[in-house]
């Protein structure tokens, strides 16, 4: 069946951003690639093999089903997987053997994982998550004598792979205090560790906003999610890199780009009401569109009388109510329109371009919600 509008990957942007973060990232820092929330849209099946092919060989996911994803997309034996958060007692044999890393926060994970170790066989490549502020998840201070005590013990069952934390809100200013505390909290903790004789392979603490602004934090790894995908983490986070670069315009690209088509052109007379109910009166003469995307498909209906899409280069605005499948759009100022023509719902035409967030300024929801919530059942494709 052939969808009524799919979400194009761009692979372009893909390897426009990697190459920016590399280049200010350094040559020492790994980068973790997080693909956690169906890689903020892009679904992990399309976007990991993609990204291997970029050069990518470490990524980040949240959970144990997740691991299981980018296990079965990628192809590249090299790659690393390292689990964030949720993996059940039942899931840790698994991980295990197919050499998945994975956080410990608190002791019963780690004396699970120590027994699911043995009965395997092989090493748990465990990553020690540190409470340093956040107040998620991570082990308090008071527990590292036993969490030392146990590495130290089982070096062949319980590999310590990595001892890492997570930021509190990096990517804004009003943080700077608490981060800093973290960081100083984070470093400290390192230091008690090592002269207890245990070193980590991966020390990291960075999400995007972290790694951009506070580069002390970069460490041996950085989890770089959203980035990667083109966005930033906030306004802010681009103008602190836009003032300390000196370069103003978005060296980022974005990858998604929704694309749909006309699916009906019409003539509506002066005085005639446009689509259910009495939202949109025609004041004049005009020409309407159907496109075939609508609140099922994830253009929200509260973008009724306010939305926008692109057709022919130009911004046209969704007229009347979001339908279920369908919206419709005033074309009148567009000349010679057909059934068929190009319809940008996200990304870019001509020198138009419609973001993710002018989505969202009008649904207010935040990039990294509105990609997550990109609908999973509009087909994903990787072009050049
Ligand atoms: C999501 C996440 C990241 C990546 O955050 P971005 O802001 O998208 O770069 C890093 N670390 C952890 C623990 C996360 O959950």
């Amino acid at each position: 069946m052939l969808p009524t509008s799919q979400i194009e990957i761009s692979k372009r942007a893909l390897e426009n951003n990697l190459r920016f973060l590399k280049e200010q990232m350094g040559p020492d820092v790994c980068i973790s690639s997080v693909v956690k929330g169906h890689a903020y849209g892009h679904t992990i099946e399309k976007f990991v093999p993609l990204a291997e092919a970029c050069g990518m060989s470490h990524f980040s996911v949240f959970d144990a089903s997740e691991a299981y994803e980018v296990k079965k997309a990628a192809s590249n034996p090299e790659t690393e997987v390292m689990i964030m958060g949720m993996i059940d007692n039942n899931q840790l044999e698994w991980a295990i053997e197919n050499e998945v890393a994975f956080f410990t926060f608190d002791l019963e994970r780690l004396e699970n994982a120590l027994a699911a170790a043995r009965r395997v066989k092989r090493p748990a490549l465990v990553h020690i998550e540190l409470e340093t502020g956040m107040n998620r998840t991570g082990f308090d201070s008071y527990q590292l004598p036993e969490v030392a005590h146990l590495l130290k013990s089982y070096p062949e069952e319980l590999k310590f792979e990595g001892l890492c934390t997570h930021f509190a809100g990096a990517e804004s200013i009003g943080n700077y205090l608490r981060v800093k505390n973290q960081r100083k909290a984070f470093n400290h903790l390192y230091k008690w560790f090592k002269n207890q004789g245990l070193t980590p392979r991966l020390r990291h603490t960075a999400c995007s906003a972290a790694a951009m602004r506070y580069p002390p934090t970069r460490l041996d790894m950085v989890r770089i999610g959203i980035m990667q995908y083109g966005f930033w983490p906030s306004r802010e986070t681009f103008i602190d890199f836009s003032i300390r670069s000196g370069q103003q315009n978005d060296p980022l690209e974005r990858l998604v780009a929704w694309k749909s088509k006309v699916m009906d052109i019409k003539r509506v007379k002066t005085g005639e009401y446009v689509g259910y109910g009495s939202s949109y009166l025609a004041n004049e003469v005009m020409d309407i569109a159907t496109v075939p995307v609508g609140y099922a498909h994830g253009f929200s209906r509260s973008l009724s009388n306010l939305g926008r899409v692109l057709i022919h280069g130009k911004r046209v605005a969704v007229i009347g109510m979001v339908n279920m499948n369908v919206i419709i759009v005033d074309v009148s100022q567009l000349d010679s329109l057909e059934r068929g023509t190009e319809v940008v719902i996200i990304g870019k035409q001509g020198d138009m371009e419609l973001s993710v967030s002018s989505f969202g300024e009008f649904s207010e929801q935040v990039n990294y919600e509105l990609l997550t919530r990109l609908p999973l059942n509009i087909p994903r494709k990787v072009v050049e």
